[in-house]
This record gives structure tokens, C-alpha cells and sequence, in this order.
């Protein structure tokens, strides 16, 4: 019998009691948690195929040594020369695959390959069954979160070091990215660097405008660290903060503090977002907070769960995500301060460890 992942058995029970008989997933997050590996993904078909009592992979030849190296399951291969159709077809003979459960993130040409072998008669998203499964961390994965973000703390120090009037955005960001990279990380997910006005608008891309005395300057990186990922946001003032952005940044600051501490079990995630909203609203910055206070995280940058209103969904331990309120002043500045938090049996253990004073440089 193959060595069957945890993850991937407690996704076959799921299956069983889902009554689906087939889920299937490309070269995707989902693959990598199932897994515990993710293959070079391009345009060539690749899949993973699980039913309750079985899984099997579809692979091109070219990626078939990699896979044999990280998993026992059968694999059928194909070649570039014969094209996908034959193994894909192999792989499905036999098994029952008229109820569909299929990768959202998977490639639109890999589900009409599965499409036309299983004409199936009914399709649902992956997402289904496994954002349950997902959502909760394991121990490890967890301590490979708090990895990620004593990485992210490193980073931040080193684009903190680079914030200086003339130094570009961009500079600033390449700095985190550097020290992502020397730290060992596998990818720089983002790194954004919003300087003086361009700080109200929490997605600003990260350009040429250079750092000038006077400016707030958020910097919002992460990176993904054996393929967990951080996300951190800490703010620099170069020279006196006004009293109007001290205020601003103390409001911000007590509604990160307020939101991590309301964290533990049987708590809706919609509360954990309302605590953060009422602490700006008291402070007059309520019209100003313009986002949901939270996203979960693990092996990508953004899943459940949302830390938003609406989310009655009940906070369970192993959940991970981050508590980022902000305040955007058009044309002025923006803050945020954002902690990656997950759910102990207890309470709450924020991952990242930055200092929340602000830099003032
Ligand atoms: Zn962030
Ligand atoms: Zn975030």
C-alpha cells in the first residue's frame, strides 16, 4: 500500500461522507498540502486524482522522476509527443467519476481534458471539502508560520534600515526582498513600500516616488518560507510625526492590540474584525477603515478564514490569519499595522514579533 499523507486521508474520509467520488487537483496550494509537494507547474497536464480508497497522478514524463521521489502513488505518465489524453484515460479506467469535486485554482484546459473523459454528473469546487481541512493547522504547519514570520521580522528590519529621504520605494522594497532571499525564503510573495501621500491606498504598487522627510511610509512584505507563507505591515515616519498622525497611529495601534486579544476558540471571526472596527470608530477614524480587518494564510497568501463581517464562522484552534486594521487619509497618508495571530486552545499567539512602536527616523 502507498504511504498515504494525513492530509490526503483525512480528505478521502471527507470524500466518503461528501458522497463525491472523485476530487481533483492540479499543480496548485491544494496539490502541495496533499502532498507535502508541488511539481514544476506549467501548461503540461498534471493531476492529482483522489477517491476515498485511492489516489493516483497524471503526470508529464518530464516531472515523473520528481514525483516518484516524493510519493509512492501510481503515476501515468505521458509525453509531450503523444499529448495527455491516453494516461489521463488510463488513470480514470474503472473508477467512478460522475460526482466531481474540482481545483479552483486548477488551469481551464486541465479541467476541459477531465471534462470530456468523465462527462461527469455533477461538479464542486475542491474548495468544498478541503478549506475545512486546510483552514485548521496542524502543529507543524504552524511552526512552519512561525518560521515564516521571524523571517518577515527580519526582512522588515532590513527595509526599516533602508528608509531614508531620497531612497525610491522601489529601493526600499528591494531591500526586504534581498533579505528574503539571502534568509532563505522560496519566493518573495510581495513586498509594498507606499510612502507619504501614496500610502492611502492600501494596494499601492510599489514605485519611484523617493522618500522625502515628512512621509509616513508603510511597508507591507511576506514571503513564502518552505512554502508557508508571512505578511507584515509596520510603519517609519521620517522626521516629527505631526500630532494628527500620532493620534492616527495610536488608534490603529489599539485596534491591532484590542482585535489580537479578543482572539480564542468559539469566537466569531466576524468579532474579531467588529473589535478592531469599534476602537477606530470610537478614536473618529470609522469612515476611514476601508477593508476587512483580516485573511487567513498558510500555504497561500490569501484563504479563509475572513476575518470580516458577515463570518459567523466560529474561531477553532490551528486557525491562522492575520489583524491588520488601517486608517487611509486621501491624499494625506495611510497606516496599518498587521500581525499574523493563530488560534491557540486558549487564546491567541501572535507569530510575528516586530516591535509595534513606530520607527521614527
Ligand atoms: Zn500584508
Ligand atoms: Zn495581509
Amino acid at each position: 500500500m502507498p504511504n498515504i499523507p494525513p492530509s490526503l486521508q483525512s480528505l478521502q474520509t471527507a470524500l466518503q461522507k461528501a458522497n463525491i467520488d472523485l476530487l481533483v487537483v492540479g499543480p496548485t496550494a491544494n496539490m502541495r498540502y496533499l502532498l507535502h509537494y508541488l511539481p514544476h507547474a506549467d501548461e503540461r497536464l498534471c493531476l492529482l486524482l483522489v477517491w476515498s480508497d485511492q489516489a493516483r497522478i497524471v503526470t508529464p514524463e518530464l516531472n515523473a522522476a520528481d514525483f516518484a521521489a516524493h510519493t509512492d502513488l501510481p503515476l501515468y505518465r505521458w509525453v509531450d509527443a503523444d499529448g495527455p489524453r491516453r494516461a489521463l484515460s488510463d488513470a480514470l479506467a474503472g473508477l467512478p467519476a460522475r460526482r466531481l469535486a474540482v481545483d479552483g485554482g486548477m488551469r481551464a484546459d486541465f479541467l476541459l481534458h477531465l471534462l470530456q473523459v468523465t462527462a461527469p454528473e455533477q461538479v464542486i469546487p475542491a474548495a468544498d471539502l478541503l478549506t475545512p481541512l486546510r483552514a485548521r493547522k496542524s502543529e507543524a504547519e504552524i511552526e512552519a508560520l512561525a518560521r515564516a514570520a521571524a523571517q518577515a521580522d527580519r526582512a522588515m528590519q532590513a527595509a526599516v534600515d533602508a528608509c531614508r529621504p531620497g531612497a525610491t520605494e522601489a529601493e526600499v522594497a528591494w531591500a526586504a526582498e534581498a533579505a528574503f532571499r539571502k534568509d532563505g525564503a522560496e519566493s518573495v510573495t510581495f513586498t509594498l513600500v507606499a510612502s507619504g501621500p501614496n500610502g492611502a491606498s492600501p494596494h499601492h504598487n510599489t514605485g519611484s516616488r523617493r522618500l522625502a522627510p515628512g512621509d509616513a511610509v508603510v511597508i507591507d512584505i511576506g514571503a513564502s518560507l518552505n512554502g508557508y507563507q508571512s505578511d507584515i505591515t509596520r510603519m517609519v515616519f521620517l522626521g516629527d510625526p505631526p500630532p494628527a498622525f500620532r493620534q492616527a497611529y495610536q488608534a490603529v495601534l489599539e485596534a491591532n492590540r484590542q482585535a489580537r486579544a479578543a482572539v480564542r476558540p468559539g469566537v466569531p471571526a466576524q468579532e474579531i474584525d467588529r473589535t478592531a472596527r469599534r476602537v477606530l470608530d470610537e478614536a473618529g477614524y470609522g469612515p476611514y477603515f476601508i477593508h476587512r480587518t483580516g485573511h487567513g494564510l498558510g500555504l497561500e497568501i490569501h484563504e479563509p478564514p475572513w476575518i470580516m463581517e458577515g463570518n459567523t464562522e466560529p474561531l477553532a484552534p490551528g486557525m491562522v490569519f492575520s489583524v491588520e486594521p488601517g486608517v487611509y487619509l486621501p491624499g494625506e497618508f495611510g497606516i496599518r499595522i498587521e500581525d499574523i495571530v493563530a488560534v491557540t486552545e486558549t487564546g491567541g499567539r501572535t507569530l510575528t514579533g516586530f516591535s509595534h512602536e513606530l520607527v521614527v527616523k
